[in-house]
């Protein structure tokens, strides 16, 4: 092929096209936005806008525990931080949450029958009560699951239950794995109250060998008496675990001091870039700005409040003015009630109609593509843009997908969608110490903004 050749099919697709795709940035061809993906690609990439955001944050507030000051700390912040980046119609909007407190002590140890004291690292899991002032002391018994537990009848009676099964390495999908594992922590706490027990201890949700606690949510039932929760460092785990198999009699003693004050006002934090042609039609992209009393919460989910704010900025900085309404909401409270999905998703928003919702919660990793919760029909219309996202390896758009701030939204018809990441190192970090900002890369961080603005862009483009 000559180069004239070239010149001249290079003119008649730029022509023939342009009528065909009128859009700005939509260039003619078969490929169109991508000259605009590649400008967001490359401003985004030239800076460390989501990882000054983290930085921004993590300052600020340190981890925001829902119904904290911390937390109240954070709804400023972001407040602030899209007022300052000059976002239209930046508002909060009022949610109620619970405030449970961890308090000062937390503490276990294993009493061996020969007297020794081995402590071994725990943590309160969110939401349990305290112990009695001194304590708790009793025998332990493991199970691997509430069946067992069930099966064991008189033996559980007065015992700390230890519930010890890990999450499946052979998963590929830490994600799948957690989720096989994560109801000893959600229910431990009932389960070991129904079969007589008298505290639930519950081996942290990692795959990580590791000596720090994981904590997470727990619930009680009103009608089955409430006993105390903790997490177990998988080290400590594992240790009670080999000497439970040379003396079956060992004691436990726990004590945490954690307890539920009364709910307070905290609020979303609500900031957009409004649509030019078609305002009324929303696409929402939102991250949760609560986390918990751990580390940073910066992979949790800090890294999901900056990538939205930082999507925004990037089509900002660029010009890029959406036909539809591009919203970023920094949700409140999605690790213990998910107070502020269900208020954003009450609220009366009178001619509004929300096409979809994009939610990032899986941690500031590598983006692989989006989870999209559309059926057959309505989903090819999210996947045909997936060539404008390989370019970062992130194309990879599949079936099934949403988040747990916008399933609320999901309930009422709205399209979901989940930012996928590689997620092999996740759970190394969620809800425990580890979780601080020295475990995010900026690139990596930054390369997840771009995803979510290179797609809700398109979207709000072209519409569903
Ligand atoms: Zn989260």
């Amino acid at each position: 092929m000559n180069h004239h050749f070239i010149v001249l099919v290079s003119l008649s697709i730029f022509f023939s096209s342009s009528n065909l795709y009128a859009q700005p940035g939509g260039i003619a061809g078969s490929r169109p936005y991508e000259p605009t993906a590649r400008q967001i690609i490359t401003e985004g990439l030239k800076t460390t806008g989501a990882y000054s955001l983290l930085e921004g944050l993590v300052k600020k507030t340190g981890p925001r525990l829902v119904g904290s000051p911390e937390a109240a700390k954070a709804v400023e912040w972001g407040r602030k931080t899209m007022e300052d980046l000059g976002f239209d119609k930046v508002h909060t909007e009022p949610c109620k949450v619970p405030h449970w407190v961890r308090g000062l002590v937390e503490e276990a140890s294993i009493i061996t029958s020969d007297g020794r004291n081995i402590p071994i690292n725990i943590c309160a899991l969110g939401g349990s009560i305290g112990t009695a002032d001194g304590g708790i002391t009793a025998e332990v018994v493991q199970v691997k699951s509430f069946d067992e537990l069930k099966s064991l009848g008189e033996k559980a009676k007065g015992k700390i239950i230890f519930f010890n099964r890990p999450m499946d390495r052979s998963k590929i999908n830490p994600g799948e794995a957690y989720g096989g594992a994560v109801n000893q922590r959600g229910a431990g706490a009932v389960e070991a109250a129904k079969a007589g027990g008298i505290a639930a201890l519950v081996r942290s949700m990692t795959m990580q060998l590791d000596d720090v606690p994981h904590t997470g949510s727990m619930r009680y039932d009103d009608t089955i008496p409430k006993v105390p929760a903790a997490a177990v460092s998988i080290i400590g785990a594992n240790l009670l675990d080999s000497l439970l198999a040379v003396n079956e009699n060992l004691k436990i003693k726990i004590r945490l001091t954690c307890q539920t004050l009364p709910d307070v006002e905290s609020a979303n934090v609500v900031g957009e870039l409004t649509g030019t042609e078609k305002p009324e039609e929303v696409i929402v992209i939102g991250g949760h700005l609560d986390s918990w009393d751990k580390g940073h919460g910066a992979h949790d989910d800090g890294a999901g409040s900056v990538h939205v704010i930082e999507a925004l900025r990037l089509l900002k900085e660029l010009g890029l003015k959406p036909k539809r309404t591009i919203r970023a909401v920094l949700f409140m409270n999605e690790e213990f009630g998910l107070n502020g999905g269900v208020a954003y998703a009450k609220k009366e928003r009178p001619g509004e109609k929300h096409i979809c919702a994009i939610e990032t919660d899986a941690g500031g990793f590598t983006p692989r593509g989006f989870g999209v919760g559309a059926d057959s029909v309505v989903f090819p219309k999210f996947s045909q843009w997936s060539y404008l996202l390989d370019p970062i390896d992130a194309g990879r758009i599949t079936r099934g997908g949403g988040g747990a701030d916008i399933s609320e939204l999901a309930k009422l018809g709205v399209i979901t969608i989940g930012l996928r990441v590689d997620g092999q190192k996740y759970f190394d970090y969620h809800h425990s110490d580890n979780d601080t900002i020295d475990k995010v890369h900026p690139r990596e961080l930054e390369l997840g903004a771009i995803a979510i603005a290179v797609f809700c862009y398109v979207i709000a483009q072209e519409g569903i």
